[in-house]
């Protein structure tokens, strides 16, 4: 039998990186060497002394049984220490700090606590498109708030009609940002909570790239009065220590949307591996001179592509945070078609900016996540790429 999926599936978007996927396979049965800079994963490894507190923690039977729901206390305390050390502010460990099985997580299952169908969620684009599909499937409406360059892909907050806020339930945003690599000053978060705070909605700030910058480090939301009242934080260990695969992260704020967020947790995960945990602990209270390192690798990726890009006359956004490079297609080419061009002629992925939302079209997007060597390579293939 085949079975006919419900509504909230079928209102889902398209998933528009399934022709460069296609793609990718087609080309690699050539024979052809890929070289991918498209996915958002570090390809360096979780550093050492987190993965050997894992293998203490695996052989311990305290940990082989169902664990606490709103995490171990002790992670959500050294979760909650690393936010007052890194941003300067305090949470309570027992009321305003909840683990998550990835920012992911908390990011698609935060809208199922707070939105009823028909409220509206503020989502940007181009974004991560976790935060439309959470709405979609806790039945609210995504309003598009536009990430323009001209406004170094901050949303035009001023721009959203009173009769729209009046509806809102959430706003996503997220600094640094994947795709964009833009970042925010405090006197944008300054409007955002104030905006938030007149029209009592909720501000859902993801800071999984929070770790990954080269010049100022990024500001929590938190740093602005009046921040508790109404926010969330979305914090991830998987860019920071290199630790996508082993799904943990935290969210800290408000005590009733931590405690909302708490809720929906309760009646559909049941928490993280105790190990991944105490391996978490270590993360985030052990020595952070591995995020340094690994800054440090970034940093010269960075400067590496965007000297190789300015020489070969592409027009991009500078990065000053996370590992991507948000650049503009050559004479306008539609996204897709640049990307499958690139691939089908060069073996180099990239991704296209379309897939990020309507007004990523234009751009396409470089991850930092081969090495030097492998990324030398790509550029000199991009070089003899005639578009
Ligand atoms: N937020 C953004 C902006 C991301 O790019 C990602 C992953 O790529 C995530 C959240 C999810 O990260 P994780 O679930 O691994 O913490």
């Amino acid at each position: 039998m085949v079975f006919e999926k419900a509504e909230r599936l079928k209102h889902l978007p398209p998933y528009l990186f399934a022709e460069i996927d296609r793609k990718k396979k087609e080309v690699a049965a050539r024979g052809v060497d890929i070289i991918s800079l498209g996915i958002g994963d570090p390809d360096l490894p979780t550093p050492k002394h987190i993965v050997e507190r894992l293998k203490i923690a695996s052989e311990n039977p305290r940990n082989h049984k169902y664990p606490d729901y709103e995490g171990l206390y002790e992670f959500r305390l050294a979760a909650a220490s690393f936010v007052e050390k890194r941003f300067g502010v305090k949470f309570d460990p027992n009321t305003e700090v909840v683990s998550l099985i990835g920012s992911k997580e908390g990011i698609a299952h935060i809208p199922l606590a707070f939105v009823n169908p028909g409220d509206i969620v503020l989502v940007p684009d181009p974004a991560y498109p976790v935060y439309n599909i959470g709405t979609i499937f806790a039945g609210g409406q995504s309003y598009i708030m536009p990430l323009k360059e001209e406004n170094g892909f901050l949303p035009d907050i001023k721009a959203i009609p009173e009769e729209v806020l009046k509806k809102t339930k959430i706003m996503h945003i997220n600094y640094p940002n994947n795709p964009t690599s833009a970042t925010a000053n405090k006197g944008f978060f300054k409007d955002v909570i104030e905006l938030a705070l007149k029209y009592g909605f909720i501000v859902c700030h993801d800071m999984a790239y929070s770790e990954l910058f080269y010049e100022d480090e990024p500001m929590s939301i938190f740093s602005v009065d009046g921040a508790k009242e109404v926010a969330i934080e979305m914090h991830s260990l998987s860019k920071t220590y290199s630790m996508t695969g082993w799904r943990i992260g935290f969210a800290v704020g408000n005590q009733s949307i931590v405690e909302g967020l708490g809720k929906i947790k309760t009646n559909v995960d049941s928490g993280i591996f105790q190990a991944v945990q105490e391996a978490g602990i270590e993360a985030l209270s052990g020595s952070q001179e591995c995020v340094e390192e690994y800054r440090k690798i970034y940093r010269e990726r960075r400067d590496f592509v965007v000297e190789r890009l300015t020489r070969l006359g592409y027009s991009f956004f500078y990065p000053k945070a996370t590992f991507y490079v948000w650049v503009k297609t050559p004479n306008n080419m539609p996204s897709a078609d640049f990307c499958s061009r690139l691939l089908e002629e060069t073996g180099v992925v990239v991704t296209p900016g379309v897939g990020f939302g309507k007004y990523g079209e234009g751009y396409f997007r470089i991850a930092l996540t081969v090495d030097k060597k492998r990324m030398e390579e790509a550029f000199s293939r991009i070089e003899k790429f005639k578009f």
